[in-house]
């Protein structure tokens, strides 16, 4: 019998990561201003109740610019500033996931 060293064994976490691959794109719901251009195309920029650009929503909710089946945004290199700016990991972030955690129960 091999005898694996105890520093050797992997150790399991029991706090979940925190990736963006684990989660149903939380923040894409959230209102989305732009304030730079950053080349969004214009069939997912609406306008909100006092004229400013935002991201379009869709009626479930999640931003016109994210893909239903992937979760994962369609125009990355194009994304708005705050969208590049939210960062992963942060208390936003967390904030967002655990609005959304009971969700897929
Ligand atoms: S940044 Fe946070 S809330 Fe947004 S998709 Fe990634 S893990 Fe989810
Ligand atoms: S532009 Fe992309 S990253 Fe930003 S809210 Fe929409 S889908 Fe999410």
């Amino acid at each position: 019998m091999k005898v694996i060293p105890l520093f050797q064994l992997p150790v399991e976490s029991t706090e979940p990561a925190i990736t963006c691959s684990t989660c149903a794109a939380c923040c894409c719901q959230l209102e989305v201003m732009l304030i730079t251009d950053t080349g969004v195309p214009e069939r997912f920029i609406d306008t909100d109740d006092w004229g400013g650009e935002v991201m379009l929503r869709l009626d479930d909710g999640w931003c016109a610019a994210l893909d239903r089946d992937t979760m994962m945004c369609t125009i990355y290199d194009r994304r708005p500033l705050i969208c590049r700016e939210f960062e992963m990991g942060a208390p936003e972030c967390i904030t967002e996931r655990e609005g959304i955690a009971t969700a897929y129960l």
